[in-house]
């Protein structure tokens, strides 16, 4: 890999995410149909009308953290670059990260929890948490803001613990740690931290949503025994399901991530359809973060599906992204 590794995972996590924009939300069988047994390059025929090479919602989000990080700010950064790219009308936002993101508030993530009756834990934080690795926090600083960050739209406990878990993995999986260590290194890391205590710091937990503060603590040490689990089970190869329960995806991601090459890692993620855009973006975090090479062709035509401030739909990912990249990790 001669691409700095943080780069280099946010092309891979793009890229894959952009191969599963076709076949998100259609069946195993459907996209076999329509595409083949084998899935090596973009694909028209997403849902939400993104052209071939497009990144969808997840990367795009992703970008938008960056961009925020880069502009400086912190998280209160972060929550207005995002803000940026919901006002702009993208084609396609989870529900719960529109209702958080609405508030324009630091716990608008515990303000739209609540409002979901505590019951809404979707992949919506876990999808663009790569960022906060990308963007150069490292160790206690990255568990910290992983939790934040995610927490700024997915405030549920196993929201919070999954994307903790994630980027210690990423950042374990980069210091070269093999698969099975790394992941085991990652669950200590996210068992390590309070992320109610840090959600309180941060003022994204308090007085005034008093009630999502105690679902929290009340969620808290099962989401960790629930993830644990999760991840476990995948790392002997289990899938539940592709759906867009943030439990669901996490194990799938990290099963199929443990391939030998980038591309039999994502393909499974693209070819069990669901919510196959998301799970081929966490596994390109993954696989990226593991230094597995991208196939060369994809880099090319790369591009996000959504324009909004800082970032124009036409720009080609593999000019724009060396500088975005550089440019949070100064600010981060
Ligand atoms: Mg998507």
């Amino acid at each position: 890999m001669t691409t700095h590794p943080h780069l280099h995972t946010l092309l891979s996590l793009t890229a894959a995410d952009a191969l599963g924009a076709a076949t998100e939300f259609k069946t195993p069988e459907a996209i076999r149909a329509q595409y083949g047994a084998e899935f090596r390059d973009y694909q028209p025929g997403s849902v939400f009308g993104f052209a071939p090479g497009e990144g969808t919602d997840d990367s795009q989000m992703t970008v938008a953290t960056l961009l925020g990080y880069a502009r400086g700010g912190g998280l209160e950064g972060v929550l207005a670059a995002l803000r940026e790219w919901l006002g702009a009308g993208p084609p396609d936002v989870g529900s719960l990260t529109r209702a958080a993101l609405s508030h324009g508030r630091l716990d608008g993530g515990a303000r739209a929890w609540t409002q979901s009756g505590h019951q809404s834990a979707g992949n919506g934080g876990l999808m663009r948490v790569a960022a906060v690795w990308i963007a150069g926090f490292r160790e206690g600083d990255l568990a910290r803001e992983s939790a934040t960050v995610t927490a700024l739209t997915h405030t549920d406990p196993r929201c919070v613990a999954a994307s903790v878990f994630l980027t210690a993995f990423l950042e374990a999986l980069a210091g070269g740690l093999p698969y099975r260590p790394a992941a085991e290194a990652a669950l200590g890391v996210m068992d390590g931290l309070d992320s109610r205590a840090v959600l309180v710091e941060a003022g994204l937990l308090g007085l005034d949503t008093r009630a999502a503060h105690d679902a929290f603590r009340a969620g808290d040490r099962a989401a960790h025994t629930q993830v644990r689990a999760r991840v476990r089970a995948a790392l002997d190869g289990h899938v539940t399901s592709q759906s867009g329960f943030v439990l669901d995806t996490l194990e799938a991601a990290v099963a199929h991530a443990r391939a030998e090459t980038w591309q039999a890692g994502v393909e499974r993620a693209v070819l069990g359809g669901d919510d196959s855009d998301t799970v081929a973006c966490v596994v390109g975090a993954v696989v990226g973060a593991r230094g597995l090479a991208l196939p060369a062709h994809l880099l090319p035509p790369l591009r996000l599906g959504h324009s909004w401030p800082g970032w124009e739909r036409g720009w080609r990912c593999v000019e724009r992204f060396p500088a975005l990249v550089e440019g949070a990790r100064a600010r981060a």
